[in-house]
């Protein structure tokens, strides 16, 4: 049986009114299996198509728990840590605690990520203690090794992207020195749209008894909003045709995923060249850059992003409808995160692949074969209503 309504999670008053000021009007089948057991403290690993609201469902549980802190005779300790693979994540998911905590004036959140001076956060630190805290692993270790990020309070443990931050051996090492400073009793929950066979048992090393939620038939991951084509060419007539495009489609924001940084520069340089206005966030910016230029896009002031696999997983940006992989990505579980910056919870959208070599065709049929979709040949015409209007669902 799924809850209608978020009335029935028996959330407490100020989140349920968060919730609402958010127009979020029913839970979604993610939130529906999820938050009931994990608002009482239970493991939780959970994997669940993109933009159908993951978020939400481990900001609520984690709020939703840190009631006594609203008492402000209640002395602050760090309880809640959250870890994801991306500087811009964390601010994102940081934005989301802001969201729906705004009616518990008294918990405080903070982000810590690296590349900008870190005396800045052990200011905020010695300043006072945050109940929540979100970052990346490089820099949490750091502060945490330092003293200055104090986890023995720990009681909430969350990692966003798992299968991403445990695949790369590097992320995974630091995850776990963080994990061992933490308590042993404490709730730990891990999310992502892809989890393979593989990776599962290594996340289950990090949980005791979870409550697991997979997505048995591939099928059930492909966006059913989403419109996708492929087209083919020859390398030399990837710009022209990608101007071709942008000319021809309606977009509200797009995506243009390449492969590498230099490649982003480059493109990003030539569709300034040929009046399209776009922008360009890689790992080789300046931090405060990034998240200026994230910032910019969040609030639809850049309508054209060229970016690297930096910006392909977690990132919302309600408006995107169109996507465009001017690279082909390495592999199929690439491919389903890149496409789904667009078509977020339910929303039609667009996305375009350009298949200019024998590898590129492999991972097109590897796509089409593992998440039992049809992408077609990209048609002369495109009728926009397929892919502009934002009909919401909540499956
Ligand atoms: P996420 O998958 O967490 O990145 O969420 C994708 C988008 O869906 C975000 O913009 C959320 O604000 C939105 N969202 C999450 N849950 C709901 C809901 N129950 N109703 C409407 N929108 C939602």
């Amino acid at each position: 049986m799924h809850a209608t309504s978020f009335d029935e999670f028996l959330l407490s008053p100020p989140i349920k009114r968060a919730i609402a000021d958010c127009g979020f009007e029913h839970p979604s089948e993610v939130q529906n299996q999820c938050i009931p057991q994990a608002i009482l403290g239970a493991d939780v690993i959970c994997q669940a198509k993109s933009g159908m609201g993951k978020t939400a469902v481990f900001v609520i549980s984690t709020l939703e728990q840190l009631k006594e802190f609203e008492d402000s005779s209640v002395e602050a300790r760090l309880v809640a840590l959250v870890l994801c693979h991306t500087r811009e994540l964390a601010f994102q998911i940081c934005k989301e605690f802001e969201r729906f905590k705004r009616h518990m004036s008294n918990i405080k959140v903070e982000v810590f990520y690296g590349g900008v001076p870190i005396v800045n956060d052990r200011q905020v630190l010695q300043k006072g203690t945050p109940h929540i805290v979100i970052g990346t692993p490089g820099r949490i270790l750091k502060l945490a090794q330092e003293g200055h990020l104090k986890l023995t309070s720990i009681k909430h443990f969350i990692l966003d992207e798992c299968d991403r931050m445990l695949e790369s051996i590097e992320m995974r090492q630091d995850v776990q020195k963080i994990f061992k400073l933490t308590p042993h009793e404490k709730q730990v929950m891990m999310f992502s749209a892809t989890l393979s066979q593989e990776i599962r048992p290594v996340c289950k090393k990090f949980m005791r008894k979870p409550l697991e939620i997979y997505v048995t038939d591939n099928s059930k991951l492909t966006l059913h909003g989403l419109q996708q084509y492929y087209v083919p060419l020859h390398e030399r007539e990837k710009i022209r045709t990608l101007f071709d495009i942008l000319d021809a489609v309606e977009f509200n924001q797009v995506v243009i995923f390449v492969r590498s940084i230099d490649r982003a520069k480059m493109l990003c340089n030539v569709m300034n060249e040929g009046n399209f206005p776009a922008i360009t966030i890689h790992s080789r910016l300046a931090q405060p850059e990034r998240i200026a230029l994230f910032k910019q896009l969040k609030d639809f002031k850049k309508r054209i992003l060229v970016a690297t696999d930096l910006f392909g997983r977690g990132i919302d940006v309600s408006k995107i409808n169109v996507v465009i992989n001017f690279d082909m990505p390495d592999s199929a579980d690439s491919y389903l995160h890149r496409v789904g910056r667009a078509g977020r919870f339910g929303t039609k959208g667009l996305a375009i692949s350009f298949v200019s070599s024998e590898e590129d065709a492999t991972v097109l049929n590897n796509v089409q074969s593992l998440f039992a979709v049809n992408i077609a040949k990209m048609p002369e015409t495109i009728d926009s209503t397929t892919y502009m209007a934002t009909t919401q669902s909540s499956e």
